[in-house]
């Protein structure tokens, strides 16, 4: 038996896809590369193409391993140790490709920290739920419901911690058999990256137990929501976190807040990147947690940009643990091409030197419509299809990709509108589920 390693890419679809070679072929610090296809980016989660495509049958591209980027770890009853590496979509030369998802957040994030000075860093927090494990309803955040998924959770923060994906807490959620787990702050490509990781790893951990892991918005239309809460924070030369200025509204610095103010301005159009399946939109609703307005708050979980509490405990200097939270965000979204669109609609903000948005608490639903426009409180679209036309409508944020990758995501998601059908109901959700 030969040990493989997976060169992988996370595409538009949000899914890790890629091609092995046997582990022994691969020579640390000599670039490798295995081939790859353009149409691959018109792939639905349905496993259909989009037709038409920009790309048809012609074309090849290279996936190009980042050996910074290597995550191998041997899974409790696993045949082989699961080893991928993070690749850059490049042409036959090595020059990135246009629509490469980790090349968008790379350029992304040096873009902010050419504009700022400062080194972004940022966290995904992950909820999922799962399936087939037989198990009687436990209450909600109970100890009896995390004790009866043992040894699930132990294997879990090991298997990351064997990663150095820097697990940090592991949580029995609200929903039947949901979970969540947190890994500590990194630089924003790393963070992406380790959303990649701990994704597989929970799917293929539950699997070798004969479960189902699902990280699907929804996996039934009235249960609970996974959500994908995207936390950053940005740090100065010295280390200082350069998002905290308790001297201002909210606690957030000047440049956070002209940060916040691209992403709220942009967030109709950001969703049909970061919440980019039509059963998100299920989601996405008032009352669930996650976020439905073009809503800035300080510590309110239905806000969209939320800020985050810090503790002072034992005398905790309150700027280090400071950090917004993007939350209209779910797993079907790509990691990478996620957080490169809020840290561009951020960088749009810093630019256009715009003021912080207003901070909301409470329910914008008891709200009169003219209250709601005067504190900036629009309705997120209700649909993916609404979503897509906020994208193409918003020039700026259009203007994040080129031409052809627009038309390849927008024609992608086209065509999974139409695939998925009109009704968005359980049996979609169930198929969902068992995509993601
Ligand atoms: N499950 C909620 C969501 O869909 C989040 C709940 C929480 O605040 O942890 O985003
Ligand atoms: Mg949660």
């Amino acid at each position: 038996m030969s040990d493989l390693l997976t060169f992988v890419t996370t595409d538009y679809a949000g899914i890790t896809r890629g091609r092995s070679i046997a582990v022994a072929d691969y020579q640390p610090g000599k670039p490798k590369s295995v081939g790859w296809v353009p149409a691959n980016m018109s792939l639905t989660p349905f496993d259909q193409i989009a037709d038409p495509n920009p790309w048809g049958s012609s074309g090849d591209l290279r996936l190009l391993g980042d050996e910074n980027a290597r995550y191998r770890v041997a899974l409790p009853g696993a045949a082989t140790p699961t080893d991928m590496m993070m690749s850059w979509i490049t042409e036959l030369d090595g020059s990135p490709w246009a629509l490469c998802p980790r090349t968008f957040l790379a350029n992304a994030i040096a873009d902010f920290e050419t504009l700022t000075g400062l080194r972004f860093v940022a966290s995904f927090e992950h909820e999922f739920q799962l399936f087939g494990t037989g198990w009687a309803q436990a209450p909600a955040f109970s100890l009896r419901a995390l004790r009866q998924a043992d040894p699930f959770g132990p294997e879990l923060m090991a298997a990351l911690g064997a990663l150095h994906c820097a697990p940090e807490v592991f949580i029995a959620e609200y929903g039947r058999d949901q979970f969540e787990v947190t890994m500590a702050p990194s630089s924003g490509l790393v963070a992406a990256d380790r959303a990649v990781v701990l994704r597989e790893v929970v799917r293929e951990l539950a699997a070798l137990k004969g479960w189902r892991a699902s990280f699907a918005p929804k996996t039934a239309v009235n249960g609970v929501g996974n959500g994908v809460h995207i936390h950053f924070s940005f740090q100065d030369a010295s280390g200082a976190n350069a998002t905290y200025d308790p001297a201002r509204p909210g606690r957030v610095s000047a440049v956070g807040g002209a940060f916040a103010a691209g992403v709220i301005r942009h967030l109709p159009a950001l969703v049909a990147l970061t919440a980019s399946s039509p059963i998100s939109y299920l989601r996405l609703k008032p009352h669930n947690w996650s976020s439905s307005y073009t809503w800035f708050g300080d510590r309110d979980r239905e806000s969209s940009l939320r800020i985050c509490p810090v503790t002072t405990i034992g005398g905790a200097d309150p700027s280090r643990a400071f950090n917004l939270e993007y939350r209209a965000a779910d797993a079907c979204a790509c990691p990478h091409l996620a957080l490169g669109a809020v840290i561009r609609a951020g960088i749009e903000g810093i630019r256009a030197k715009l003021p912080d948005p207003p901070l909301f608490s409470g329910d914008p639903e008891a709200l009169s419509p003219e209250d709601r426009r005067h504190l900036g409180l629009e309705r997120l679209p209700a649909t993916l299809g609404a979503a897509l036309d906020r994208l193409e409508a918003d020039k700026a944020a259009a203007g994040w990709f080129s031409p052809l990758a627009l038309e390849t995501y927008i024609g992608m998601k086209q065509a999974e509108i139409s695939l998925a059908g009109e009704a968005l109901d359980d049996a979609l959700c169930t198929r969902y589920a068992d995509i993601y």
